[in-house]
């Protein structure tokens, strides 16, 4: 089969993966072997989930630890305000900066109640992320990570809005972005003009969200504020019940988005891994990308 980009193209793409951490011994055990597996694509970094409403910490802090303790792979913590006061924000930055976390994704977070509820900042707290890198900034030269969302956060007045919230993440120190997932990448070029347009220089790293189950992804994709284009309701079409033929069709359309962004200018992914390996590998294998021998396992191997 042909590859879709050409070896000048591959040569220049970076990665970084997502993982959640595991809520069972099961989950623990598909995740490790996921990060063996992915870890010969060699990423720039991975990256750690932090619970809804701070709930999962020591879940989020034990994954962590043991990626760095266990593999060569560069480790960033998501990593969350919601609910907590500054002293016990600076807390848990502790914890994690103790474990050797020096990348955070800082986000928000999603009031208690989910998405859609009223956020609510805690009275001693940060009030949205920019204030949060702030303060991590004065806590020490972290690497920080923070979200942006080509179709706007669901709670902003319009885009304007939430370029502006981006630029005072940016300006308070911010060194890169990662963007909501998204399957329309015109929409992705015209919202990138725009942060330009506004002054923000960082990367603006695509989200990519391979899609496992379609119906699972719109109704998340309806809460998250992304759309569903209808062409991938035909492309998925009828495969409900043909696992084999469904991820096939889902490394295609991974594939070809990442591609078109490629041909756009677009080197940098940052891919939702949903903690399974195999349509990663197809999405891989089809832009032409070949692994290294997986050597940055160090001790897991
Ligand atoms: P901010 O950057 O502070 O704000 C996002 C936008 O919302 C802004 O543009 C602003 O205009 C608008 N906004 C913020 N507050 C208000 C307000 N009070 N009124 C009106 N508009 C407002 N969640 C987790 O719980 N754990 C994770 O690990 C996690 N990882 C994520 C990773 C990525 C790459 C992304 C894109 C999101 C992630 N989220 C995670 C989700 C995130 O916590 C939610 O989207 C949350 O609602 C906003 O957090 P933020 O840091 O993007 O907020």
């Amino acid at each position: 089969s042909h590859s879709l980009l050409r070896s000048a193209d591959l040569a220049k793409l970076h990665f970084s993966f997502e993982f959640f951490p595991p809520k069972s011994e099961e989950m623990e055990g598909q995740l490790w072997a996921t990060i063996d597996d992915l870890a010969g694509w060699r990423p720039e970094f991975v990256s750690v989930t932090y619970g809804a409403g701070g709930s999962t910490r020591a879940p989020t802090l034990s994954t962590v630890r043991r990626l760095l303790a266990e593999t060569a792979l560069p480790t960033a913590s998501h990593f969350t305000c919601v609910g907590a006061s500054r002293d016990e924000v600076h807390q848990v930055v502790e914890d994690f900066r103790a474990a050797g976390v020096r990348h955070f994704v800082a986000l928000r977070g999603d009031p208690a109640g989910g998405v859609g509820a009223a956020y609510q900042p805690h009275p001693g707290g940060y009030a949205n992320a920019a204030e949060l890198v702030a303060g991590l900034r004065s806590i020490d030269d972290f690497e920080i990570s923070v979200s942006a969302y080509p179709e706007k956060h669901p709670e902003s007045r319009d885009t304007a809005a939430d370029i502006d919230m981006l630029k005072r993440k940016v300006d308070n120190g911010a060194n890169r972005a990662l963007t909501q997932f998204f399957f329309d990448n015109d929409v992705f070029e015209r919202y990138l003009e725009r942060v330009r347009a506004a002054g923000i220089t960082i990367p603006i790293v695509p989200g990519i969200m391979p899609i496992q189950n379609l119906t699972q992804l719109k109704r998340f994709a309806g809460a998250c504020g992304t759309t569903v284009p209808a062409r991938l309701d035909e492309r998925f079409e009828g495969l409900d019940d043909k696992p084999a033929e469904r991820a096939a069709v889902a490394a295609d359309v991974a594939a070809e988005q990442m591609a078109d962004l490629v041909r756009r200018g677009i080197h940098e992914f940052h891919v939702y891994s949903m903690n399974r390996a195999p349509l990663v590998n197809e999405t891989f294998a089809r832009l032409g990308l070949t692994r290294k021998v997986a050597e940055t396992t160090g001790a897991a191997a």
